[in-house]
């Protein structure tokens, strides 16, 4: 059964985008576009092209910080040795391939691109087709489409894709959200939580 796997928050203790905007970016521009996203008044996309906006340091620079400082969740080479999971995120390959490769770890990942421009980071999204259910471009779109799947995430990324799936991990933000509209999903702390369940 095909495993999808959020990335941030979910592979990695820290939202990695949170961290590098912290680090390099504008804190301000990602509290109003977190504010703006959490009212209803932009897309989750508009959201990530003004938060890498506000980052201006090369990307080189980003990849080593975040290299040396990003903590993953336990239980990711128990999960990718077991199920070989479909990486999928809203965030950027350029920052999620070294992480993998530091942990010596190869999976297929789906995820966004981005380029340095010298006004700030430029977001290119892969999906950009509308998502018939909900309303905006969406990680529902890199689901396969006949089979069983299993939807392993945390955040409003993974809202409209994890009720696609026919099996659910869910934590934090997700988790909240799959409760609030009574969606059953089974829990998880570490990723070893849930490479025994599906053991
Ligand atoms: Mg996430
Ligand atoms: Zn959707």
């Amino acid at each position: 059964m095909p495993i999808i796997l959020d990335w941030d928050g979910t592979v990695t203790v820290d939202d990695t985008l949170i961290l590098a905007l912290r680090e390099f970016g504008d804190w301000q521009i990602y509290l109003d576009a977190a504010a703006a996203l959490r009212r209803g008044d932009i897309t989750l996309h508009e959201e990530i092209r003004r938060d890498a906006e506000s980052i201006k340091t090369p990307i080189d620079d980003v990849v080593a910080w975040l290299v040396e400082h990003l903590e993953l969740r336990p239980g990711f080479h128990e999960l990718a040795e077991a199920q070989r999971p479909l990486i999928v995120s809203s965030n950027f390959r350029q920052l999620i391939e070294p992480i993998l490769a530091r942990e010596g770890v190869e999976l297929e990942v789906r995820a966004n691109d981005v380029e340095w421009e010298p006004g700030g980071w430029r977001a290119t999204f892969r999906n950009g087709d509308v998502c018939g259910t909900c309303g905006e471009p969406c990680k529902r779109a890199d689901l396969p489409t006949n089979g069983e799947v299993v939807y392993v995430g945390d955040g409003y990324s993974d809202r409209c894709a994890a009720q696609a799936a026919d099996r659910i991990f869910a934590r934090d933000g997700l988790a909240s959200y799959l409760d609030e509209h009574g969606v059953a999903y089974e829990p998880f702390d570490d990723l070893l939580d849930v490479t025994r369940a599906l053991a």
